[in-house]
């Protein structure tokens, strides 16, 4: 079924009692080409761009729980290309280009908004930084520019301006990033990849991979062995887990990552704002409420939840930037499993087992990297060669140290990310 204004009418005038399924339920099959384990954005994708860019389509996605119910469904939504250093800038600045028609290919509303990001610097050093930065964007076909204090309050005029401490000195602005309904993606490319062919699978828990003479043979599950060809592990947080059923061990950690959100607000925030002194990122929904977020639990943990001491972290550096938040009442919590890698960028690489692929590594930001991050594995599993886009995503330099990307220069400590 299509979706569009004609069907929308046609829908309302019957009583909304013609909608189809978006996707089938499938039972698994005994044997596919390719199995993808993790049905959250970036599995998702890798299947949509499978069957979208290479015509395979006997592909099974096989999802532990409910298809977006992972990180996908849990974060704070932010779509932009600023990346500072080759390796990331040109995958981000891809993937980008990819949000931008993803809704008129899918024919679903993932709702991307392209209402800006607004980096704030509180210093001449930041500022020259972030003059560096939009500098590289610029040369990599993206936009930014760099505000002066002026310039922001233009923006966000209710933000501390003139705080002790942390002053606002400027900031760097990139008009095409913003945000998108997180799970609607999720649903969107779900429903596309499904349309195309591929079996998506929910509550199908994959416990073991099958492995004879150094290849690949498929899959055991919590709804039996399925046979497979090729196999692509995308399971972000759990990524050390199910690469050791494998007996592979990764350069990763699992952290929590929080968020947070307030009662519905009448529009007061038309951006997205992070503040350059405190790890503290915010913007407004659709239905009103200020979602804000800030920095890693900062121990290993497999736990779906946050804890105070960060929370409180917070909303620290929300009322020293915003103090006007102080009247907000805040909703919920949450928190999200993130899959650190000591550089803090993403592994889209073979692994050392024939017809075995890694997808992960995407840290507190692979939202964005979604539709990238699928066409580029697809085209990986697909071809067994790196598209150009994220050649530099190697497994082994984490072995030899060479063709680290760390944007934040943080990367020789975990817990600095
Ligand atoms: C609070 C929070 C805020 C964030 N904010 C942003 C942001 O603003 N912008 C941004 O770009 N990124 C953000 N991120 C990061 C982003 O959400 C993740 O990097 C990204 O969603 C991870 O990829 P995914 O969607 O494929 O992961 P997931 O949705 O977690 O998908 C992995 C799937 O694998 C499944 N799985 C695991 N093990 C197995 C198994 N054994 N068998 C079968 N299935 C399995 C899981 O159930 C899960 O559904 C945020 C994350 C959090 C938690």
């Amino acid at each position: 079924m299509r979706y569009n204004a004609w069907q929308i009418l046609k829908q309302g005038l019957l009583g909304n009692t013609g909608w189809t399924p978006a996707w089938r339920d499938p039972e698994p099959k005994p044997d596919y080409d390719i199995v993808i384990i993790g049905g959250g954005g970036h599995g998702l994708a890798t299947a949509y761009y499978l069957a979208r860019e290479h015509g395979l389509t006997n592909i099974a996605v096989l999802e532990k729980g409910y298809l977006g119910g992972g990180n996908v469904g849990r974060n704070t939504t932010i779509v932009r290309a600023n990346y500072n250093l080759p390796g990331n800038s040109e995958f981000y600045s891809h993937s980008l280009r990819l949000w931008e028609s993803l809704e008129q290919e899918l024919n679903y509303n993932v709702m991307l908004s392209q209402r800006g990001v607004l980096n704030l610097c509180h210093s001449d050093g930041q500022r020259d930084a972030f003059a560096r930065r939009g500098n590289s964007m610029i040369n990599q076909g993206d936009d930014a520019e760099l505000l002066d204090r002026e310039g922001v309050r233009r923006l966000v005029p209710f933000l501390n301006f003139d705080g002790v401490r942390f002053p606002i000195y400027g900031g760097l602005y990139h008009g095409r990033g913003g945000t998108a309904r997180h799970d609607a993606v999720a649903w969107g490319l779900a429903r596309g990849a499904d349309q195309r062919g591929v079996d998506l699978i929910q509550n199908c828990e994959v416990t073991g991979i099958d492995i004879e003479n150094g290849r690949v043979t498929g899959v055991q599950t919590t709804r039996g062995a399925i046979r497979a060809k090729k196999v692509g592990i995308v399971v972000a947080g759990r990524s050390g887990q199910v690469a050791a059923m494998a007996g592979m061990r990764l350069p990763v950690e699992s952290h929590v990552l929080q968020a947070f959100v307030t009662e519905g607000l009448k529009p007061i925030l038309d951006h997205v704002v992070t503040f350059g002194m405190g790890h503290f990122y915010i913007s407004q929904s659709d239905k009103g409420g200020l979602v804000f977020g800030g920095d890693l639990d900062f121990y290993a943990s497999y736990a779906q939840r946050g804890n105070l001491p960060m929370a409180e972290h917070v909303v620290e550096a929300a009322m020293t930037l915003m103090p006007v938040i102080g009247k907000a009442k805040m909703l919920r919590s949450w928190g999200g499993i993130m899959d650190m890698t000591p550089d803090g960028s993403p592994i889209i690489d073979k692994t050392g087992i024939d017809g075995l692929y890694l997808d992960c590594g995407w840290c507190y930001g692979g939202f964005k990297a979604v539709p990238a991050s699928g066409f580029a594995f697809a085209h990986l599993i697909a071809q067994d060669r790196p598209h150009e886009t994220a050649a530099r995503y190697r497994l082994d330099r984490f072995r030899t140290g060479r063709g680290l990307m760390d944007e934040e220069g943080t990367g020789a400590q975990h817990n600095l990310h």
